[in-house]
């Protein structure tokens, strides 16, 4: 299938001042659209200029949320080239999306080839600051007129780029962590491992819990015993345990994170001991207090590492390396960011240049 490249209207100007772009509020001249029918698969694939769509008020997404996303970056490097970091890795994720949502896949290849030729052609807008980047979101909605509840026969998938400034502008800065006991992000059986949009729905009400209570980011802890640590946010976690790194496994609960991934491959290369298993809150909790737990740090596409200075679970609060930021999370972020910036090479094939 080839994509149609339609001409602009008008041409916006990327935003001059980089500091102040708000995350995901601003968006490129340009988007990439194509179609499915049940019939006739994939069609019309395009890029156009970034519009409104008209969806009928019957929609199956708009009833029944059938839809994913995806999240991933273009970095300006050093030399002035653009990059992504890790593209198939969330194409492949969001053809396991759609299987779990029974949507249809799309070709791996064909959409890597869009996400690339769409940032191509809005190279203008991957910003030039310090830990800044072009934020690329695909999309795929179930756009089918009906109310029965069953995989729609027509869907939508786009990709929209946006513009997005440094998450830290003076530094890493330690995060506050709520543990919830209230709430669960997902349960065995359930869509904890999909980014579609029904789990971020159902998780607001426990981040407003947070936010009551003075944090910026909720810690789920698994739904049956209400005990084993899963996520942050929309986040993995990791911890410096007994001077191991432990890590949440993945039993379809929680996200198969790529910024997960790539930090437990450089930390083995470290030399670290890696636990895939869920530790207790009891564990975070007493650990922050008897020395075993020294670092905990949150990863994800749009942060990088974030570094946890502190759990309120119930009545009581712990504070992690008092506020500063640990060694390992550090030497982290500046090993990520330093592959994503093109500052140290790329031994992994995980960079890939447009
Ligand atoms: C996207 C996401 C992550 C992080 O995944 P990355 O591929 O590292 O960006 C973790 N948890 C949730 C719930 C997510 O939606």
């Amino acid at each position: 299938m080839d994509i149609e490249v339609l001409p602009l209207a008008e041409y916006k100007t990327p935003p001059k001042n980089e500091a102040n772009l708000v995350f995901g509020k601003q968006f490129s001249n340009r988007m990439f659209v194509m179609e499915y029918d049940g019939g006739r698969g994939w069609h019309s694939a395009r890029i156009q200029p970034y519009s409104s769509f008209t969806l009928d008020p019957a929609a199956v997404v708009l009833h029944y949320a059938q839809e994913i996303f995806e999240g991933l970056k273009a970095f300006r490097r050093q030399d002035g080239a653009v990059a992504l970091f890790r593209p198939r890795d969330n194409v492949k994720r969001f053809n396991r999306s759609a299987d779990r949502m029974c949507m249809p896949e799309v070709d791996e290849n064909f959409f890597l080839k869009a996400i690339t030729d769409l940032v191509r052609l809005e190279s203008d807008w991957v910003p030039h600051n310090e830990g800044t980047s072009l934020y690329i979101r695909p999309t795929m909605i179930a756009t089918e007129p009906i109310l029965g509840v069953k995989p729609a026969e027509k869907y939508l998938c786009y990709i929209i780029l946006s513009p997005v400034g440094a998450y830290y502008k003076g530094g890493l800065a330690p995060v506050k962590i709520w543990i919830s006991d209230t709430y669960v992000r997902a349960a065995p059986g359930g869509t904890g491992e999909v980014k579609t949009g029904g789990n971020y729905a159902a998780s607001l009400l426990a981040a407003r819990e947070a936010a009551q209570r003075g944090c910026d980011q909720v810690l789920w802890l698994d739904a049956v015993h209400r005990k084993f640590v899963e996520e942050v946010g929309s986040m993995n976690i990791c911890f410096l345990y007994d001077g191991k790194v432990v890590t949440s496994p993945l039993r379809g609960t929680i996200l198969d994170g790529i910024t997960r991934r790539s930090v437990l491959t450089l930390v083995d290369e470290m030399g670290y001991e890696i636990e895939e298993r869920a530790l207790t809150v009891d564990e975070i909790m007493d650990g922050v207090e008897n020395g075993r737990l020294k670092e905990a740090f949150g990863t994800g596409t749009a942060v990088v590492i974030s570094p946890v200075g502190q759990f309120t679970y119930r009545d009581r609060t712990v504070h992690l390396n008092g506020g500063h930021i640990g060694e390992l999370t550090q030497k982290l972020y500046n090993t990520l960011t330093g592959i994503q910036y093109g500052k140290i090479p790329d031994v992994h094939g995980w960079v890939m240049p447009l």
